[in-house]
């Protein structure tokens, strides 16, 4: 089994910035995370988006933010674990936790991170024929990277911020974009909605019933009308399905944490009600202070967490580690 001194839960912004600043106090780090790519909602949410409230940047696409942390992240060279879940969390009684992963990984640490923001980040699925067949063949829960939709017939679903934007985002390189949504209201910038209807054929009252394909791609989706039941066959090659994401806390739910919600309680010290357990991020609510899901704000709450934990682990260091200028003593080639 493989020793840590620090698990970080969670491969989001927050995660990875924790995991460069155990690395900076010298803590022998492991980052899990279940999506296959690193970054958490930034990601596999809105990769295109730009930010522009994150200190040191007037604006930087989400995806960018996510390769810059992780970059930094590797900087003393941590465990990562992708494409895997921390499904069990115990303690012994030396005070060290086990944990075991969704591959079967075993590892013993000294702390844990909680920066599991949202849960396991997983897509709503509309539960069509053929849907899940043709997942990553032409069916798309996120436009991770718009140059892999150029010059495709797209077909965008859902009346939400994220479909319509992503409708408007596409457009331009797309040979056409057809939007279907269930209703006639959408829950999106009333400008953005009219645009829309400029760059897009905009279906209303109608759902996707099926998806065809030639068992490689998507050739065409079959959607209807919900109001008359009439059926159109549409000729596309992609399909971008927008209709939310579920975070799912399942395995946290039953590590004993005392939750407020979908929200793990910390105190200002970023300490849950388990000595050794730490939140930050979106999980995390410090109680009685506002909560602000942001990455500025969790950004600062991992780093009081790591040097809480570095204390909790060494009570002789001092909880301050110093500046970053120090870094380059510690650094891994
Ligand atoms: C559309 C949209 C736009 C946004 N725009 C901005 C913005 O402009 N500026 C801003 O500051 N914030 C923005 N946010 C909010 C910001 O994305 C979040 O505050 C931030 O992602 C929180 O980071 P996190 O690391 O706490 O959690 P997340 O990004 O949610 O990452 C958590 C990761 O942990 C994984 N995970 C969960 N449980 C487990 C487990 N048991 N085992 C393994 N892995 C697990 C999840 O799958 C996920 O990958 C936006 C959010 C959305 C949805």
């Amino acid at each position: 089994m493989t020793d840590y001194d620090m698990l970080v839960v969670g491969g989001g912004p927050i995660g990875l910035y924790a995991a460069f600043y155990a690395g900076l106090r010298d803590m022998k780090t492991v980052i899990v995370d279940s999506q296959t790519e690193l970054g958490g909602q930034l990601v596999s949410l809105y990769p295109e988006k730009i930010v522009y409230d994150v200190g040191g940047y007037p604006g930087i696409s989400a995806y960018e933010l996510a390769q810059n942390l992780i970059e930094q992240a590797k900087i003393f060279g941590p465990d990562f674990r992708t494409n895997e879940v921390v499904n069990s969390l115990k303690k012994g009684e030396d005070g060290s936790f086990t944990f075991t992963t969704s591959k079967g990984f075993q590892g013993r640490t000294k702390t844990v991170l909680l920066a599991a923001g949202i849960g396991i980040i997983q897509p709503s699925r509309l539960g069509a024929k053929g849907e899940v067949d043709y997942e990553n063949k032409g069916v798309y829960y996120a436009v991770k990277r718009k140059k892999d939709f150029a010059g495709k017939k797209v077909l965008v679903i859902g009346g939400g911020d994220s479909a319509v934007d992503w409708a408007l985002m596409l457009a331009p390189l797309a040979q056409s974009v057809t939007l279907i949504h269930r209703r006639d209201q959408f829950r999106a910038h009333e400008s953005s909605v009219k645009q829309l209807y400029q760059v897009a054929k905009v279906m209303v009252f109608h759902e996707l019933k099926e998806v065809v394909g030639d068992g490689e791609k998507v050739t065409h989706a079959i959607v209807f009308d919900n109001r008359t039941k009439a059926e159109t066959t549409l000729d596309v090659d992609a399909i971008v399905i927008s209709i939310g994401y579920k975070g799912d806390l399942t395995p946290i739910m039953g590590w004993g944490l005392n939750m407020k919600g979908r929200d793990v309680v910390v105190n200002g010290n970023m300490e849950t009600n388990i000595p050794g357990i730490y939140a930050a991020g979106d999980i995390a609510q410090v109680n009685g202070s506002p909560k602000l899901a942001l990455i500025a704000t969790g950004f600062g709450q991992a780093a009081i967490a790591i040097s809480v934990a570095k204390k909790y682990i060494d009570p002789k260091s001092s909880l301050f580690g110093g500046h970053s200028s120090e870094m380059d003593k510690l650094k891994k080639s």
